[in-house]
């Protein structure tokens, strides 16, 4: 069917808006605007059928005239987004069916390939308007709101997309986990174990960097994504543990980093440091969880009975490169899979004696067990310190002082 044939037939179920008609050939041609395609079509029709064109003035059974209240529903958006800062943005539709309906049908009776869905249209439509009121841009890929429209209800909602900074983080004290724990008794609801707080620890890394970004960003919530984790009683000191901060629902999101790092560790009062790098994405949260990094420890060995330091730095030696066959560790087994990981022991150094410990640091690939590594854990972890040295030797303390990171820029 010709393009004259098809619009005629369009018009023929009823009275329809210069938009509508024009988004039914949405993709043909490029350069015009749906309401100027539209137009265009009838006044073709007009000429060619030698009938007098007449703007349309009436009841689009499409839209409902949707398009007539671009300019409202633009002006509705500055409103809902006030008190948020952004600087870029994209508008979303939740259609209402019977518009879906009517034009899914007109697609399907006269089998056109081009059309443009209603959706597509009022986002960037009303997008323009809202573009031309506040002198922002729509951005498809990242913006940093969405405003969903809502003409069923007459109404906007947005969604603050989150911000990201990525740095290293220390902890100089032990017992704090790395992230927020509900308290076991009552998982999180608050009861006489936890002081009414719902919390099994007071404070977390994440809660002790977090507290300050909440309040910086006035932000909903602050989450943690450490490149791994150290044990709840492990330090991590040295150069810190890679992380990527996400503010939640940020009402602002330029903030100096360096001023926010000062407020962070003002706030901390030396148990947990941060040094923020830069500015981070979504993107890299994924990067950074799956970077399987080798990390350092330094720890203090405890062994059964008195035992020379000569024989026990010749032990550490058996160690030194070792292809270590590690069951998962009792401790662990109730939230990770039963099985057996191979990994290697880069590294390994006696670093002397210490109040009758001593002192040793491991380069142990990602994912090695340290503790299990010294103690064997009953035989699940093959060779182990205590399996070599034919007597029991745990860690006594442990301290993370290295694990590699994200490029870091300057
Ligand atoms: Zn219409
Ligand atoms: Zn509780």
């Amino acid at each position: 069917m010709e393009i004259n044939e098809q619009a005629k037939s369009i018009l023929s179920y009823g009275e329809c808006c210069d938009h509508c008609l024009g988004r039914f050939f949405g993709k043909r041609s490029f350069g015009l605007s749906n309401d100027e395609r539209g137009r265009g079509l009838k006044i073709a029709l007009a000429i060619g059928e030698n009938q007098p064109y007449t703007k349309f003035t009436g009841n689009c059974w499409v839209c409902g005239n949707f398009f007539d209240g671009v300019q409202e529903w633009a002006e509705r958006v500055v409103r809902t987004v006030q008190g948020i800062e952004f600087s870029s943005f994209l508008i979303g539709c939740r259609v209402p069916p019977l518009i879906a309906e009517n034009e899914e049908m007109v697609w399907s009776d006269l089998s056109l390939t081009e059309p443009e869905p209603f959706k597509s249209e009022v986002n960037r439509e009303v997008g323009k308007a809202v573009s031309v009121l506040i002198g922002k841009t729509v951005d498809f890929k990242k913006p940093d709101i969405v405003i969903i429209l809502d003409p069923a209800s007459e109404t906007a909602e947005v969604q603050i997309n989150s911000v990201f900074f990525y740095g290293r983080y220390q902890k100089y004290e032990r017992g704090i986990p790395q992230t927020h724990w509900d308290c076991r008794a009552c998982k999180g609801e608050g009861c006489e174990k936890c002081n009414f707080t719902g919390a099994q620890y007071m404070d977390s890394v994440e809660e002790l960097i977090g507290r300050p970004v909440i309040t910086a960003f006035d932000a909903q919530n602050a989450v943690l994504h450490g490149a791994g984790r150290e044990d709840i009683d492990a330090r991590m000191i040295g150069t810190g543990r890679p992380f990527i901060m996400e503010v939640v629902e940020p009402k602002v999101r330029s903030f100096d980093l360096a001023a926010l790092e000062q407020e962070i560790n003002r706030a901390a009062e030396g148990r947990v440091s941060v040094s923020i790098k830069r500015w981070s994405d979504r993107a890299e949260v994924e990067t950074l969880k799956s970077n399987k990094a080798h990390k350092k420890y330094r720890i203090l060995v405890e062994v059964d009975g008195a035992l020379p330091a000569d024989e026990f730095a010749n032990a550490l030696k058996t160690l030194q490169g070792a292809t270590i066959h590690q069951r998962t560790p009792e401790r662990v087994a109730h939230r990770r899979a039963d099985k057996i990981r191979e990994r290697k022991v880069l590294d390994i150094e006696y670093y002397g004696q210490q109040d009758g410990k001593f002192v040793v640091e491991i380069l142990g690939e990602a994912g090695l067990y340290i503790k299990e590594l010294i103690s064997g854990d009953g035989g699940r972890t093959r060779p182990s310190l205590t399996e070599i040295l034919n007597r029991s030797a745990h860690v006594f303390s442990l301290d993370v002082v290295q694990v590699e990171g994200m490029k870091e820029g300057d």
